[in-house]
């Protein structure tokens, strides 16, 4: 079973799930290393609160990491969600805590989620696509701050018609400069089955994307589902191990103290 690097808990404003649970979970399925990664975007106004309360959290896992550590090797992560404009502040924080492994995740484009149709009011979808991809690209161009880039193409979870009308094609010229700028500054992409737990038949990002991203010579690649809930762990996992196969990889990656460390597939 491959290990699961993006996890979330009731640390995570949008969770209520005990950490313990999604570990023992883990364990069942077999996977003998994860990275729990709740969620942190700071500086944005939602009815749900995504800031992480990090002075809790580290103590809280950091007791889970020692109770469980005969049966799996537990990381602690973060899933930051990246805005330029509390650049600095992200920068200081992945700094100042010991994390394992950071996820960098745009959830808010000019101060709006995706996730809430009011984003893609007033406009076509391939230009609410567009913008989330010209912000995405500004982002991993800017920042410092993370380990592997979250789940590139997430705003087709949520368009009038998702992905139906969506190709990476669509949006090459936006795509390629993301992918050759986390390439040239060392950092992984993230292959999130969560598009295939939204029943989008792809991750995110979809398999033309992880394709081209191995094409360019990219070799950082994080696994995750994405999981908010127990029976969310490892979902899609088999499916996305074959099709990152097909895709080009024959490793991936995992995170400790923020060192990449490469196992098979195929293991
Ligand atoms: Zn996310
Ligand atoms: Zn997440």
């Amino acid at each position: 079973m491959l290990c699961d690097f993006h996890l979330h808990t009731c640390f995570s404003g949008d969770s209520d799930t005990p950490p313990a649970r999604q570990i023992e979970q883990a364990i069942a399925l077999g996977m003998k290393q994860i990275c729990v990664t709740d969620h942190h975007d700071y500086g944005v106004q939602t009815q749900c609160d995504f800031r992480l309360d990090l002075d809790a959290y580290f103590p809280a896992m950091e007791r889970l990491r020692q109770q469980y550590r005969d049966q799996i090797r537990i990381e602690i992560g973060v899933e930051l969600g990246l805005q330029c404009r509390v650049g600095a502040y992200l920068e200081e924080l992945a700094g100042r805590y010991p994390f394992d492994f950071i996820i960098g995740s745009s959830h808010f484009i000019d101060g709006q989620d995706p996730y809430y149709p009011e984003y893609f009011q007033g406009r076509s979808e391939a230009d609410a696509y567009r913008r989330f991809f010209e912000s995405s690209l500004k982002r991993v161009q800017t920042l410092d701050c993370f380990d592997s880039y979250g789940h590139l193409d997430y705003v087709v979870r949520y368009g009038p018609t998702r992905n139906q009308n969506y190709s990476y094609e669509a949006y090459q010229d936006l795509i390629d400069p993301i992918l050759k700028t986390l390439i040239e500054k060392g950092k992984g992409l993230e292959c999130n089955t969560g598009g295939l737990r939204y029943g989008l038949g792809h991750p995110n990002p979809c398999e033309d994307i992880l394709r081209r991203y191995r094409q360019l010579g990219g070799e950082i690649l994080t696994i995750g589902s994405d999981a908010h809930s127990p029976e969310q762990v490892g979902y899609g996992f088999q499916t996305a191990s074959r099709l990152l196969a097909a895709c080009g990889f024959r490793y991936y990656t995992v995170f400790h103290r923020r060192k990449p460390e490469f196992l098979p597939l195929d293991a």
